[in-house]
């Protein structure tokens, strides 16, 4: 049996959509943009959503809107996909890295005030794995020093924290529509905020700095970017968000039955939380690049989960950053395992994944 990492859920829906604005003509710029935008938008509880190309452009015009200069500092967590650290770089500013909590992965609140210096200009938590983090406690550093908070919420459409949905709860936030997230637009990405300025900013600098204006289209009036989503890909937004409920709910039964399953043994599954959206199914396993390396010999797709961003070459390069400098992170991704998980993962799968790693196990 062959299990792959993951898979998107794609249905007839989508077909007819893309085949649909294929038909009319109108590829990019067209209705289903604002459409997407709007139903996103209330998706989430906030006034405004700006799709963008992917959720890397996004994150880089949170960035943007923050006029960040040569030297400014905003603090991040190292473990991470790279992409929430490399925007701050585009901006050439410093990412300050924060270690992390063992129990969920997500920057330690407590040990953020001690990284704050007359350069820090914002924080961006990463709710990772689709976890929130704590946000309260964020909160009240930025208040505190009169920081910005951007939410890297790529990994946790639908995600919670007290009741709110992740997104709602910074200043700007950021999603992604990779085929591996829990919905996809093949690309895509989108920011949502509350802020109609900001709003007609982000428009403008995602289309070339082109006023947002129509009668002056070929105005530029800012440096901007091409960080358009076509209409294409928010045809398969919209029909993706009508099953999000959906989507979600099936993802939280089968980490359900990983962990009950794998719970027997000798591994760290992922703490089971109500407010979280399942994004990927990561365990902490020892001799993880062994187990890792039988569990491919026998079919079952997985990959470390993920590598410290601190020691990836370009930032050892760049910051002379070292092991040791972040231990939590290092210890916590030098044993983490990301296995098989989508929507539409079957029972009999997640068996086999069990079965080949009791056997790996024992
Ligand atoms: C997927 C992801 C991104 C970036 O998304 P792309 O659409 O691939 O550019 C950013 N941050 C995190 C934490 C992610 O998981």
């Amino acid at each position: 049996m062959k299990v792959p990492l993951s898979k998107p859920s794609i249905g007839e829906e989508e077909i007819k959509a893309v085949s649909e604005v294929l038909k009319s003509g109108n590829l990019s710029l067209g209705p289903k943009l604002p459409e997407f935008e709007e139903k996103f938008a209330s998706y989430i509880g906030t006034k405004y959503a700006v799709a963008v190309s992917s959720g890397t452009s996004g994150l880089h015009l949170c960035m943007k809107l923050l006029n960040l200069k040569q030297g400014d500092e905003v603090i991040t967590s190292p473990f991470s996909f790279i992409a929430s650290a490399n925007c701050i770089l585009y901006e050439k500013a410093k990412p300050v890295f924060v270690d992390i909590k063992e129990n969920d992965f997500n920057i330690d609140p407590d040990k953020i005030e001690e990284a704050i210096t007359e350069k820090t200009k914002a924080i961006l938590p990463v709710h990772i794995f689709g976890k929130s983090t704590d946000m309260d406690k964020i909160k009240k550093i930025a208040e505190k020093y009169n920081l910005a908070i951007i939410e890297d919420a790529c990994e946790a459409v639908g995600a919670k924290y007290q009741g709110k949905k992740v997104g709602s709860l910074g200043n700007f936030s950021v999603f992604a529509f990779y085929p591996n997230k829990q919905i996809t637009t093949g690309e895509g990405g989108i920011i949502t905020l509350n802020d109609e300025e900001k709003a007609n900013l982000l428009k403008s600098l995602r289309n070339q700095g082109r006023s947002t204006m129509s009668s002056a289209w070929l105005a530029h009036d800012v440096l901007g970017y091409n960080y358009r989503l076509s209409d294409i890909s928010c045809a398969i937004g919209i029909e993706q968000l009508k099953k999000i409920d959906y989507i979600l709910e099936k993802r939280k039964q089968k980490a359900k039955l990983y962990n009950e399953l794998l719970s027997e043994l000798d591994v760290i599954c992922p703490e089971f939380n109500e407010e979280k959206s399942w994004f990927v199914y990561v365990i902490r396993v020892k001799n993880r690049d062994h187990v890792m390396k039988k569990l491919i010999e026998k079919g079952v797709a997985c990959r470390p989960y993920l590598p410290a961003i601190h020691l990836q070459p370009i930032y050892k390069k760049l910051f002379n950053y070292k092991e040791g400098d972040f231990p939590v992170c290092e210890k916590v991704s030098n044993s983490t395992l990301a296995l098989p998980f989508f929507t539409e993962i079957i029972e009999e799968e997640i068996n086999y994944v069990y079965n080949t790693l009791k056997e790996i196990l024992e």
